[in-house]
């Protein structure tokens, strides 16, 4: 099918220039957003229909729509970056596009054309580029996601889906710039079942470990590791990150996609940057008991999480129960620093590309 031409709405009344410079001036991750978004509608009959950049604003929802009841809901996340010669760039928009759709096909929601996702992730861009931050480290954080807009109470896949894309000016994501998060391992909760929705981006994932991450919290942890379902042994991944192992050798360990783990873009371009850079690379289950006696022993000396929000964070101290184990010295390791700048590099266009991972706008 052809996709839609993007009709544009511009905003009526955008926020003044002094009043967006100081709001873009520092950001906390998710607080600030542009003058404009997105929208696109589904319904059986018409298809994708109604494409429109217009003024970013309320949505009105009848009490009775879907997503309200049965969170059929995905989304995405990705940044747009700003070179080093003022160009805009995105980074591998065609993986989150087509991750998407493998979110949509398991939630069972309307797939969108990757052209079309792709388009709307442009059309945001180009329209509020003026809110890039000026910051180090800075990006525009853009959000596509689409929930079932169809009002029925009935217990069925909807018939009808809103797809929108937001943008948000980030700085860097942890606000205390420590080198290294402490890690709490969760052993009341897991997050994802073999055979439940691990593997797609829907809100309903993270729902389901705001509980363990608040106890990680509490417990004053920056974050939550979560084991899998099944055996409570296995490493999976933090609420929205994914894990790295990195050994004395030269080899890293990531844990393998069995469905249960959301196959992350960054862990992807890592697990490649990292072959590249003559590191031998295993998809393999890791246990959370081997975890702290590789660690102990010195064999393991470093490991990290990675997203797209937060990029690479070295990992410093793990906790589980009473016990507590620390990461090589603790701080931030040399693999991690030296894959984390390759891929910095490639991102903001300081590196050459042989991926074709870029996309200059
Ligand atoms: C989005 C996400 C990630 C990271 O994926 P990226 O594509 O690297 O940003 C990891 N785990 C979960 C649960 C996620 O939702």
């Amino acid at each position: 099918m052809t996709a839609p031409a993007f009709a544009h709405v511009p905003h009526p009344s955008p926020m003044a220039d002094d009043v967006r410079a100081a709001a873009i001036a520092d950001p906390v991750f998710g607080r600030v957003f542009t003058d404009h978004m997105v929208s696109i509608r589904y319904s059986e009959d018409r298809g994708w229909h109604d494409a429109q950049v217009m003024p970013r604003g309320p949505l009105s929802l009848d009490p009775a729509t879907a997503v309200l009841h049965y969170a059929q809901e995905i989304f995405e996340g990705l940044k747009a970056y700003r070179l080093d010669d003022g160009s805009m760039a995105l980074f591998r928009v065609e993986a989150n596009a087509a991750r998407f759709n493998e979110s949509a096909r398991r939630m069972a929601m309307a797939e969108l054309p990757e052209q079309l996702f792709i388009e709307a992730v442009k059309q945001i861009v180009a329209v509020d580029a003026h809110w890039f931050p000026p910051v180090e480290g800075g990006a525009l954080y853009l959000r596509p996601f689409m929930y079932a807009s169809e009002v029925f109470l009935g217990v069925k896949p909807a018939s009808e889906y809103h797809f929108l894309v937001i943008a948000s000016p980030v700085g860097n994501y942890f606000k205390s710039g420590a080198p290294a998060v402490s890690l709490w391992v969760s052993d009341d909760y897991t997050r994802a079942a073999p055979g439940g929705t691990g593997a797609a981006k829907c809100g309903g994932n993270y729902a389901a470990s705001l509980i363990a991450q608040s106890q990680a919290i509490a417990k004053g942890h920056d974050q939550v590791v979560f084991l899998d379902a099944a055996e409570r042994r296995w490493i999976e991944e933090l609420g929205g990150m994914n894990m790295f192992f990195v050994f004395d050798d030269g080899s890293i360990i990531t844990p393998p996609l069995t469905g249960s783990i959301l196959p992350g873009i960054t862990r992807d371009a890592l697990m490649t940057l990292a072959r590249d850079a003559g590191l031998t690379v295993r998809e393999e289950p890791y246990a959370i008991d081997q975890w702290q006696a590789d660690a102990e022993s010195g064999r393991l000396t470093e490991s990290f999480a990675c997203g797209t929000a937060a990029v690479v964070t070295p990992v410093g101290k793990v906790t589980r129960g009473d016990t507590s184990f620390t990461i090589g010295a603790g701080g931030p390791g040399q693999v991690t620093g030296m894959l984390k700048d390759r891929l910095v590099d490639i991102q903001r266009g300081r590196a050459a590309d042989p991926y074709g991972w870029v996309t200059r706008l």
